[in-house]
């Protein structure tokens, strides 16, 4: 791929963005080690955690002794939540009084976590988004529509926030119903949004099949960036979203706990950079523990964000799993390349017959077979001793023609990627479940059979 001509522009924080990997980590080394004694200081919770582990925060002088700091799970916050003192235990490193943000976590995985944060810390996830945003091409002139309930959730509030950094105008589609929000878009031609890749692909069905709206030709939005599901980082479903809407569409990761820590650039290298001005991030040899520098070897991704105060993320478990990318991204940056896809939540991958199956694998198939709808559901069963999957699917109603070449074209692809045989369910199309947020479209019904 081309260099680009202006790559000076390219950049939120042009000195932090193209600094060397050794000064990266000296720095990183430097903020660890004073996020580590802030919290050693102020959390009981944090002092027990280190105290146990025969550690305290002078011992960490390389990066290579990052490893030795105790993790952290989502569960024990959890745990810790529900101890004194209301609301938010031991681990809080500042005053109560100092706390001017409650977010929380969706609770998919279990009884949500809170997230406490200063005014201070709210700013500095705004920070976040904003590298993320400018490394997508949001400028001065752009006009961003953001189209989600703005509620306990983050999703994308701190997107907003720092859409407004960059200078950007920006319209809250809070309490819009989809086709409200459809029709702003148009009368305001705002040409930016932001959303999860399951309601951008609602989003143009809804405009389509209700208002006759084609997005790619009738709006003006040439920009979206996604959060929340992996979809944007899955070619085919990236592919699928992008012809919809006629424009270019960019993923980000983040997550309540830890902060938005990884974006994709305007490259779209095929995998996600990671913020190394404003997080620790390592990967780790799912069974030793060993850290994993070089490419192509899959680890789990454990977190530290450097600069969060109220509640600090040290050493975060999350549980996901990525590799790094073996080539430098086109764009300049230095900061680290993940590669493709973050592989779902350890937890979301499962066995069925057998087989390990990550949900993102069989919409991956789905989403890259022409004349399917956008949405599918898969439901695990068991049938006597025996794991059953069943794949519903809906056919679109200009393809039915082609029925049997693509249900044919299906099972191939899917026995090829997921090494498994699945009953194919035919749906009406526009009967199954369309989701705003997080969509669940993987159900394991086998521990309630
Ligand atoms: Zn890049």
């Amino acid at each position: 791929m081309k260099k680009f001509s202006n790559q000076k522009d390219l950049y939120w924080n042009p000195m932090m963005e193209t600094l060397s990997l050794e000064r990266l980590r000296e720095l990183q080394v430097k903020k660890f080690r004073k996020i580590l004694e802030w919290a050693y200081k102020r959390s009981k919770f944090h002092r027990r955690l280190y105290q146990e582990a025969g550690l305290k925060p002078g011992d960490i002088k390389s990066y290579e002794d990052v490893v030795k700091v105790p993790k952290v799970e989502k569960a024990m916050m959890r745990d810790i939540q529900r101890k004194d003192p209301f609301p938010y235990g031991d681990a809080l490193c500042v005053p109560l009084e100092e706390v001017t943000e409650f977010r929380q976590t969706s609770g998919t995985t279990g009884t949500p976590v809170y997230q406490p944060d200063t005014w201070q810390d709210w700013e500095w996830w705004s920070e976040a988004w904003a590298y993320i945003l400018y490394a997508q091409g949001y400028r001065r002139t752009d006009r961003v529509f953001l189209p989600f309930g703005y509620n306990i959730f983050v999703a994308f509030w701190a997107g907003h926030y720092a859409a407004e950094k960059i200078g950007c105008e920006v319209i809250p589609g809070g309490v819009l119903d989809t086709e409200a929000r459809i029709l702003k878009i148009q009368e305001l031609r705002a040409n930016a949004m932001m959303a999860t890749p399951t309601y951008v692909l609602g989003m143009a069905d809804t405009a389509k099949k209700k208002l006759g709206i084609d997005p790619a030709r009738d709006l003006t939005i040439r920009k979206i960036t996604c959060a929340g599901e992996p979809g944007a980082s899955i070619p085919s479903t990236k592919q699928r979203m992008e012809e919809a809407w006629g424009a270019k569409v960019y993923d980000h990761i983040g997550a309540t706990e830890i902060g938005a820590w990884g974006f994709e650039c305007i490259a779209q290298p095929g995998g996600l950079h990671v913020n190394d001005a404003l997080f620790l991030v390592q990967l780790e040899d799912i069974e030793t523990g060993e850290i994993i520098e070089e490419p192509g070897r899959k680890g789990k991704i454990v977190i530290t964000a450097l600069d969060r105060m109220a509640q600090p993320c040290i050493q975060f478990d999350s549980k996901d799993v990525a590799e790094w990318a073996k080539d430098p991204c086109p764009c300049g940056r230095t900061f680290r390349l993940i590669k493709g896809v973050v592989v779902g939540r350890a937890d979301d991958i499962t066995k069925v017959k057998g087989v390990l199956i990550a949900p993102s694998a069989i919409e991956e198939v789905v989403r890259s077979i022409k004349g399917l709808g956008d949405e599918f559901e898969v439901v695990v069963t068991k049938k006597g001793d025996l794991d059953d999957i069943t794949l519903k699917i809906e056919i679109l109603p200009d393809a039915e023609g082609n029925r049997e070449t693509i249900l044919s074209q299906l099972k191939d692809q899917l026995r090829l990627k997921t090494n498994l045989g699945y009953n194919i369910d035919v749906h009406p199309f526009n009967s199954l479940p369309r989701y705003e947020v997080k969509a669940k479209r993987f159900k394991d019904l086998r521990k309630h059979n």
